[in-house]
């Protein structure tokens, strides 16, 4: 599931208005493609044009999902959908005469996959306006006998069957957990899921380590300190507080990596979307920090040869790119040195596709010693 997603999740925070809560606006998230940010910018309550005759502008504006900008990104993400496609055909024994449930199904892409690959049955299930999509995708390719579209949320859906073998689905926001989608698979998989069944991807782990980022902090952040003259740090403090998601270079990096959490899908249980975390990062050299930097993994333990894909800085870029917490103070770090502290991560209370991240963190290094908390809030 999408700066996307700028995209997977631009929709308006009323949730009573958005069939399947796709998500919230994500004003921070950066759009490398500037005709993909146009697209996704012009899908705004004043913009009648784009829409088709059954639907408004406000169904698109509050259900990101509903649209097909936010597909387009999605399936032209190679990194994504082709590992999934991967998974699927190179398995075939997984799903042979097996029945699948495709987790928020989108244009329909996974069960199309899981239908060619020899599924007995697969359905889709989507909340967003997309499902007729879905469908007519369905019937334009054949698979109207296998493949079963149905439109709603999956908590609120009747299954034909009472048990599946494979639950497949790509929930992953940004930061991995923004959305909160995996909270929808979890649901399914206990309602659904027979025993031993599989579910893909079944591994998600995150990761934390610490970057140089002078120059674009002092674009991003500093610059609200004196904007054509006048003092606009209210907002610097707003700024601060939001994850900033994008690409980050590889030779920003300054500490070692810490895998900081591991998600079991097929074992955990939803609590265990809130953790709090230890991490130790060493320093690879001399140099200044301006930030943490988290990105994910994603693996398929349940294929003949483990098939994973990830979204650092070390990989091939997909539309998650990394995400960005800069920090009130920056560190002057020395080689060996080493940054102790704990991440905390939990959907908000309130609106639970809201995320709240704190870090605490120590640094007693020969040129800064800091000991700071630092609160951000992705929406
Ligand atoms: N499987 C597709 C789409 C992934 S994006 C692909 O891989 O391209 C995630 C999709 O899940 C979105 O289309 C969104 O509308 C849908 N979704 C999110 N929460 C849902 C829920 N609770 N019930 C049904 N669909 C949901």
């Amino acid at each position: 599931m999408m700066g996307r997603r700028k995209s997977k999740a631009f929709a308006q925070e009323n949730q009573s208005l958005v069939p399947c809560s796709s998500g919230t606006e994500s004003a921070r998230v950066e759009v490398e493609d500037e005709a993909m940010e146009e697209r996704v910018e012009s899908v705004s309550l004043d913009d009648s044009p784009l829409i088709g005759a059954e639907n408004t502008s406000a169904d698109y504006y509050f259900d990101s999902y509903s649209h097909f900008g936010i597909h387009e990104e999605m399936l032209k993400d190679v990194v994504r959908t082709k590992t999934y496609q991967n998974v699927i055909y190179q398995n075939k024994f997984l799903f042979k005469n097996k029945v699948v449930l495709d987790v928020g199904a989108g244009t329909g892409i996974l069960s199309l996959f899981c239908a060619k690959a020899g599924a007995k049955h697969v359905y889709a299930v989507e909340c967003s306006q997309m499902a007729d999509m879905a469908k007519e995708i369905v019937q334009t390719n054949g698979y109207s006998d296998v493949i079963t579209v149905l439109k709603g949320k999956v908590e609120e859906i009747e299954l034909p069957v009472a048990h599946v073998d494979v639950i497949i689905s790509e929930w992953m926001g940004y930061f991995l957990l923004f959305e909160n989608m995996l909270n929808t698979v979890l649901y399914a998989r206990d309602k659904w899921l027979i025993n031993n069944g599989i579910i893909l991807p079944d591994k998600a782990l995150l990761y934390l380590t610490t970057i140089e980022d002078a120059e674009y902090k002092e674009d991003k952040i500093e610059f609200w300190n004196d904007v054509y003259g006048f003092d606009m740090s209210c907002i610097r403090k707003q700024a601060m507080a939001e994850p900033l998601v994008d690409t980050v270079d590889l030779k920003q990096i300054v500490t070692s990596d810490i895998m900081i959490k591991m998600m079991d899908i097929s074992e955990m249980t939803s609590g265990d979307v809130s953790f709090t975390a230890p991490f130790k990062l060493v320093a690879e050299r001399n140099d200044f920090i301006h930030a943490f930097m988290a990105y994910f993994n994603v693996q398929f333990t349940q294929c003949h040869r483990e098939i994973s894909f990830s979204t650092g800085p070390r990989s091939k870029a997909t539309h998650w790119k990394q995400t960005v917490l800069y920090l009130d103070e920056v560190l002057t770090i020395c080689k060996d040195e080493v940054i102790y502290g704990n991440m905390t991560v939990e959907p908000n209370k309130k609106n639970p596709r809201d995320l709240e991240i704190t870090i605490d963190y120590t640094l007693n290094g020969k040129r800064s010693q800091v000991s700071s908390t630092q609160h951000y809030k992705m929406r």
